[in-house]
This record gives structure tokens, sequence and C-alpha cells, in this order.
């Protein structure tokens, strides 16, 4: 498969190894890695290696590649003995995006609060 890549953009200095992350997962399509600025004690980020900018992006035959972030999800959440777990695709500025290499947050290592949004 061919990995695009945005020069400008953060998530694809990780994947290409010119900013350091510290790893969790990865395969051939996907990488996940902690957050440089964790919300709870755990926090990963499991990314598309490929540069797809926003889950407005994904295309329908790249469904099976996002379905797998879930499972990438859970396995993390196994691997890292997390109970309970949120996961968070953050889409556009107004639904809270900074970086737009789209991604999901997985949080846990401490109870979940608060209402979504
Ligand atoms: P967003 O708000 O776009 O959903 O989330 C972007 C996330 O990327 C934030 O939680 C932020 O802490 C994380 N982040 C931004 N830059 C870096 C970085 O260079 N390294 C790592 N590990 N995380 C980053
Ligand atoms: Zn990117």
């Amino acid at each position: 498969m061919t990995i695009e890549t945005d020069p400008g953009c953060i998530f694809c200095k990780i994947v290409a190894g010119e900013l350091p992350s510290e790893q969790l997962y990865e395969d051939d399509e996907i990488l996940a890695f902690k957050d440089g600025s964790p919300q709870a004690p755990f926090h990963g980020v499991i990314i598309p290696k490929s540069h797809i900018a926003t889950l407005n992006d994904i295309r329908d035959d790249q469904a099976e590649l996002l379905g797998r972030f879930f499972m990438v999800a859970r396995d993390l959440a196994a691997e890292h003995d997390l109970p309970g777990y949120r996961v968070v695709i953050n889409t556009n500025s107004e639904g809270g995006q900074v970086v737009f290499h789209v991604h999901m947050h997985l949080l846990g290592g401490r109870q979940m609060q608060g209402t979504l949004g």
C-alpha cells in the first residue's frame, strides 16, 4: 500500500520517525503512540500511517481501516489493563480537532467524567 504524506503534518513526521514518539502499536497501516499532553493516566493516539486529514475524508473503501482503529483500541486497553476507557475522534475545529491527520484518542486509567462536549 502507498503511504500518503503531508510534509507539514506533525503526525506524518511521527510516522516517518522525524519526530519522536512513545510507540504503543504498529502495523502496515496503523500507528499508535502516547499523546504528548496526556489528558488521563493512559492517553494513546491511534492514526492511519497515510495522511487523511479528518474523519470526513475517510472514503467508503477505507471503512475496514477505520474499523481496525477500534480493534487496536480494544487490544491496547486489554494490554494496559484498562477496565474501562473512552475513544474520541475530534473532527474539524468545531469538533475540537487541532491536528489535521485523523486520529482516535484512547483515554483511560481513571474514572471518565463529565458530559461529552
Ligand atoms: P486533537 O485535538 O486534534 O483531537 O488532538 C491532537 C492531539 O495530539 C492532542 O491531544 C495533542 O496533545 C497531541 N499532540 C500534538 N502534537 C503532538 C506531538 O508532537 N507528539 C505527540 N505524542 N502528541 C502530540
Ligand atoms: Zn499527516
